[in-house]
């Protein structure tokens, strides 16, 4: 039997498993990303493969498909640039089969994700589906016809960098109103630390659970705040539900999905996101 392996390339760690052509996880391993230095990541990408390569009994490696968090070429070779990793016009797809003598597809996090729940996940049924991750910020991918949606550059589907309000807040890409400014988990933070700096009487919730140091405030606790009955929590999620929707119902103008999977860290609240985030789509 031939297996494959999967490998996620980030800031801080790089997790990696064996996967069968059904895309059955049969083993996994994981090393703390070197994040600063490229030959270092290769290296360290050839390690957990080595290591995935002995644990497979003897079945033949067909090839390793890698996700990276940066932004791929076209082709499907070189990572163009990573906000959190030192990689600035890196070959990494050659390098990669430099190191480990094997065949390597390379995609960013967001495709690769998208391609998963298209082939395996919760998208398998769609022709057409849009990825929607939500997290530190606000990431993609398009299938459409059964394809990924790359873009001339390979820089298609950054739906968080889609404008959703004019003149609104400054984005990190330089532009003001992007999407991730209102939808991400990042936003969500902010504005659950800006109610418990104000010391408003509604945060007192969370502002007992991060000891009334709005720094300490994470994601986290605010989904936990909400699930246990909080009411500005609750709020809290429903805001970001809403721009969430708002952004996917633009989306869904230009590239009529069949359906949309949302990912990332925000999901983990479930409907106190995804219930506003329905009613703001048209036909729901
Ligand atoms: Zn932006």
């Amino acid at each position: 039997m031939t297996v494959y392996i999967g490998v996620d390339i980030r800031g801080t760690k790089i997790a990696a498993s064996t996967v069968d052509s059904t895309g059955k996880v049969l083993d996994k391993a994981r090393r703390e990303t070197p994040a600063q230095d490229v030959a270092a990541i290769a290296n360290a990408v050839a390690e957990v493969a080595a290591e995935l390569q002995a644990k497979s009994s003897g079945r033949t490696i067909g090839g390793i498909g890698v996700a990276c968090a940066g932004f791929v070429d076209a082709d499907g070779e070189a990572v163009v640039f990573a906000p959190n990793l030192a990689w600035r016009d890196e070959p990494l797809a050659q390098r990669l089969r430099d190191a480990t003598g094997l065949p390597v597809t390379l995609d960013n996090d967001a495709n690769a994700a998208a391609w998963g729940e298209f082939k395996f996940g919760a998208a398998r049924e769609a022709k057409d589906t849009v990825m929607v991750t939500l997290g530190t910020g606000v990431g993609g991918g398009i299938v459409s016809q059964d394809q990924l949606t790359r873009g001339a550059h390979g820089m298609a589907a950054e739906i968080g960098h889609l404008r959703v309000v004019p003149d609104g807040r400054r984005c990190g890409c330089g532009n003001r109103g992007c999407w991730e400014q209102y939808a991400s988990g990042t936003a969500l933070v902010r504005e659950a630390r800006e109610m418990v700096a104000a010391q408003s009487p509604h945060a007192a919730e969370l502002s007992a659970l991060c000891g009334g140091d709005p720094q300490a405030l994470n994601g986290t606790m605010i989904t936990t705040a909400a699930k246990a009955g909080d009411q500005a929590s609750i709020e809290l999620l429903e805001d970001i539900g809403r721009w969430a929707g708002e952004g996917m119902a633009s989306l869904a103008a230009v590239l009529d999905p069949d359906m949309f999977v949302i990912g990332g860290g925000v999901s983990a609240a479930g409907d106190l996101v995804l219930e506003p985030a329905r009613a703001a789509l048209p036909d729901n």
